[in-house]
């Protein structure tokens, strides 16, 4: 069976998509610099697994550290999570999150080409559609205008590798546009563990529930939505990582490839229908206010995901009450996280 190396394996979507590269026979490798992450999550993926994983501390943008891993272990696909994701941070810290993610790219390529591994896939976001594109979206829609640097850094990255693969025969590439992934492998084993305040709305959400913050401030009830509050594509994390293996399935089937998924459900919610059906399937309250729109939201994001089911044969296939509870289920079994 193939080996797959997971950069950025240890964080929040790389764990659970080990879990079910492994479920699905493939052996799998991690690299992970642990700088928004923990081993622990890969311990825990072993546990599930009940199969050892080889785990490199290592960053991914140093061509020591990746050298270290590709002379020793043969890879025949590498999935790149590895980067830095806080969008507040990036208009904080742009020089960060250019230097952190696009080294991470860079010195991924140049190292696969030494040695000869000639797949890639890359966790890239519905970010890259910018604000011009009308919902839902399509593959075939150009990339538009960023709001912040953490979207510019998934941009200048698709642009990267779209010409590497335009450059050498050999190397194959698929972008992967994820939309909003919520929900926690349904263990609660393995879940996402944000450091400090989290960004994200459903950290959010289980964090107010289990009462280590007191109230979600919902960004914005005028927008011209159904019920005036943002909308988005949410995916249950697990179903994300089927994707991933099913485009590892793909990649590894093509001579060469160079090809763009969307991965969502192709169904928006909003904001408040997130806390309600998250107080509904849980049984707990969710103290809530609405407050001033978030700089840089737009009302409505989500995908037409016909190109992943024609091309991968995959759909999503959990619902937002499977994403609510798997979330609480997390939270409620780690409270602080994998800091426990
Ligand atoms: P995460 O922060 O949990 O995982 C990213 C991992 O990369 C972390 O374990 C971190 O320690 C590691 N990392 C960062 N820089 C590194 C470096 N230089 N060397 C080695 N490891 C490094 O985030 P996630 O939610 O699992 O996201 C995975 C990928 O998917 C990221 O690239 C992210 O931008 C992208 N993405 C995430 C979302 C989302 O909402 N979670 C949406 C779209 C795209
Ligand atoms: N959101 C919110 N309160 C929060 C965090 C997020 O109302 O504390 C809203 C945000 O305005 C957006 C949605 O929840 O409409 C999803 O936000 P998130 O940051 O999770 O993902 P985004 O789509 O912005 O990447």
């Amino acid at each position: 069976m193939s080996t797959i190396l997971l950069a950025g394996g240890a964080g929040y979507i790389g764990s659970h998509t080990a879990v079910e590269l492994i479920n699905a026979g493939y052996d799998v490798i991690v690299a992970d610099n642990y700088a928004n992450s923990s081993p622990e999550s890969i311990s825990r993926v072993e546990k599930i697994t009940g199969k050892k994983i080889a785990l490199y501390e290592a960053d991914v943008s140093n061509a020591a550290d990746m050298e270290k891993i590709f002379s020793k272990e043969h890879i025949d696909a590498v999935i790149h999570f590895a980067g830095l994701k806080a969008v507040g941070e990036s208009v904080q810290k742009p020089l960060l999150y250019y230097r952190n993610n696009i080294d991470t790219t860079l010195t991924l390529l140049e190292t696969m080409a030494k040695y000869n591994v000639n797949n890639i896939i890359f966790s890239s976001s519905a970010t890259v559609y910018g604000e011009a594109n009308k919902v839902p979206y399509l593959e075939t829609m150009p990339r538009g205008e960023c709001t912040n640097p953490y979207g510019w850094t998934k941009s200048m990255m698709e642009q990267i590798l779209t010409d590497a693969a335009a450059a050498d025969e050999a190397l194959s590439v698929v972008l992967l546009r994820y939309f909003n992934p919520i929900g926690a492998h349904e263990s609660g084993m393995i879940g996402e563990d944000p450091q400090g305040i989290p960004n994200n709305l459903m950290p959010y959400v289980t964090q107010v529930a289990v009462g280590k913050r007191e109230c979600l401030t919902i960004f914005g009830n005028d927008y011209p939505t159904k019920d005036g509050t943002c909308t988005r594509d949410y995916i249950h994390v697990v179903d994300l990582a089927k994707g991933h293996v099913k485009a590892i399935g793909y990649i590894l089937s093509q001579d060469k490839c160079c090809d763009i998924f969307n991965l969502g459900t192709g169904t928006p919610y909003s904001v408040t229908e997130i806390v309600e059906t998250f107080e509904r399937v849980n049984g707990v309250k969710v103290n809530h206010i609405y407050g001033d729109r978030r700089s840089g939201d737009l009302a409505e994001c989500y995908a037409n995901a016909d190109k992943a089911l024609e091309v991968l044969g995959w759909k999503t296939e959990k619902t937002l009450e499977d994403m609510c509870r798997d979330s609480w289920n997390w939270q409620k079994q780690n409270p602080n996280g994998y800091r426990g």
